[in-house]
């Protein structure tokens, strides 16, 4: 009641020249907090989580004492980052969000280069998915930035990235600030929004840090005892004994340490200071993806010194930037998840006894199975698009009954690889309804259903076995995620709040619930299956539960 009247006192007066006042905001759910902020930590797998939890001391030892989920779902199968922070603040899988991968194929793009970037407007004149003007244009579903703005008109929606397709997708098509790094400075795409005084600071800052080498991070017991050179094989450089430092100017390895991570919190922070987050009239909500974990595993992969180290890191600093909020006397609840999990390296996975584990093979890529099949069958052009599993794309220009003929004798060559778990194609995925299980429960086909969108997924889609890592090419990046196996799938899922009881739950839950979950602690009402994912009753007071929504077919 309280806070229903603290709204009504600070709702804007009504203009003389308004024939009638607006109407007061509605009211906020009892309790609700001031400031929502969601962090996602990118690469942060529930096997990371569950292995190094006893050694945090810091921000993510006080979130792992709210309600902690240890078997959170990225449920759908193409673990990439654009689809997993697609879902965090949409409710939606990537079947309904759009976002069905980092980047795909689009032979009818307005351009000469056929991939789409999720997070880019191809209509821009001259762009290129490698060169592209950042934009939500992608994103089909509201984020619960927008909703939350929609209903209480003075709150505000700000974003803060180590990546643009996170900034992007965590915030959608309206958003107050949205800043994420650039390359060289942090940026924004938001037209005509106000540059925060605490942007060109941070800014001048990184650029003077960069100029300087760094030092080696120095390892704690625990992680020294993880230092062991492994070498790597298809030309890359040996990981495993690490300790993050890097020259002066380099930019991948700035990207690749704590360092980055720093940066990002201290700019959120400093627009929580400036923008006087979480002490105006109505909630704010403040996205941040944090992404030096996922550039420290793709570089040095999950089990060396060098991810230990990271995972240290990320606790002390988020540890900061939690006390911040506290000396700043702010209300706030704090989500913390990933956009996917991680896999280790294969030569260090095979010495912990996965035997299996291994590199892809490169005549897995789309463009060695496509030639051939063009020969065999007597076509013309290139037959395939696409990469090494994923969705893939039979050639338009071909006449629909060449694409049958190549249709079939791509799913029996992909079938025939031995390094290839399964096959579907768009129509048996258009007739599989999106599962409603528990995500331990979902088969391949109903994973790779909930990355599945009619207008922009391949005519078919190459799933790979079980501990095979798709890089066959070790020179830039050793490891990787986006398989539809519970390593990239299983992400940790926290909900903390000053005063909150701790409870560790083995319930397994999905990225798709943080939304409803977050509504209804404002007590914003969402329509009933208007998103996929569920309102967690361990964590909020969720309302009646309604009747199933209809299934959606397609
Ligand atoms: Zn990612």
């Amino acid at each position: 009641m309280r806070k229903f009247l603290t709204l009504l006192l600070t709702a804007p007066l009504a203009t003389l020249a308004c024939a009638q006042p607006a109407p007061p905001p509605p009211p906020l759910a009892p309790g609700a907090p001031k400031l929502i902020v969601v962090i996602s930590v990118d690469q942060f797998s529930a096997d990371l989580w569950d292995e190094y939890r006893p050694h945090f001391t810091g921000g993510l030892a006080r979130l792992g004492g709210g309600t902690a989920f240890h078997n959170g779902y990225q449920s759908h199968a193409a673990t990439e980052t654009c689809p997993g922070h697609s879902t965090i603040l949409t409710g939606d899988h990537p079947a309904r969000t759009g976002i069905i991968a980092n980047s795909w194929t689009d032979q009818s793009a307005p351009r000469t280069d056929k991939t789409l970037y999720c997070a880019e407007d191809e209509h821009v004149p001259g762009s290129s998915s490698s060169n592209y003007t950042v934009s939500p244009l992608h994103l089909l579903v509201p984020t619960f930035g927008e909703l939350v703005k929609a209903r209480w008109p003075q709150s505000r929606s700000v974003a803060v990235s180590g990546k643009d397709r996170a900034a992007v997708m965590m915030s959608g098509h309206i958003v107050d600030q949205r800043w994420y790094w650039g390359g060289k400075s942090y940026v924004t795409d938001v037209p005509g929004a106000s540059v925060p005084a605490v942007v060109p600071k941070v800014n001048a800052a990184v650029t003077a840090a960069l100029a300087r080498a760094t030092d080696p991070l120095a390892p704690p017991p625990y992680c020294q005892a993880k230092a062991r050179v492994i070498p790597i094989e298809g030309g890359g450089k040996p990981v495993g004994a690490g300790q993050l430092a890097r020259a002066a100017g380099d930019v991948a390895g700035f990207r690749a340490s704590p360092e980055f991570d720093g940066d990002t919190l201290a700019l959120a922070a400093g627009l929580v200071d400036e923008m006087r987050l979480g002490r105006g009239p109505a909630p704010d909500v403040l996205a941040i993806s944090l992404s030096a974990t996922d550039y420290v595993g793709h570089t040095y992969g999950t089990e060396g010194e060098e991810m230990c180290l990271q995972m240290l890191e990320l606790d002390r600093e988020i540890g900061d930037f939690l006390a911040l909020l506290d000396s700043r006397g702010i209300d706030y609840s704090v989500t913390l998840t990933a956009d996917h999990g991680g896999k280790d390296v294969p030569e260090r996975e095979r010495l912990a006894g996965a035997a299996n584990a291994a590199r892809a093979d490169a005549t897995l890529r789309a463009s060695a199975i496509g030639p051939k099949l063009v020969a065999q069958l007597g076509l013309s052009g290139p037959g395939l698009f696409g990469d090494i599993g994923g969705d893939i794309y039979l050639d338009r220009k071909l006449s629909a009954a060449d694409r049958q003929r190549l249709l079939a004798a791509a799913v029996a060559a992909y079938k025939a690889h031995p390094q290839v778990e399964a096959v579907f194609t768009a129509d048996q995925l258009k007739a599989t309804p999106i599962a409603r299980t528990p995500p331990t429960a979902w088969s391949l086909l109903q994973r790779a259903r909930a990355s599945f969108n009619p207008a922009r997924s391949g005519d078919l889609v190459v799933l790979l076995k079980k501990d095979i890592t798709p890089i066959p090419d070790t020179t830039r990046y050793v490891a990787t995620h986006g398989s539809p196996w519970d390593y990239d799938r299983r992400v940790p899922i926290l909900f903390w709040r000053k005063g909150m009881a701790p409870v560790a739950s083995e319930a397994a839950v999905e990225t798709t619930d943080i939304m409803p979950t977050l509504a209804a602690t404002l007590g914003l009402p969402l329509a009933p299956g208007s998103v996929d994912g569920r309102c967690l009753a361990q964590v909020a007071q969720c309302p009646a539960a309604a009747p199933a929504p209809p299934e959606r077919g397609k």
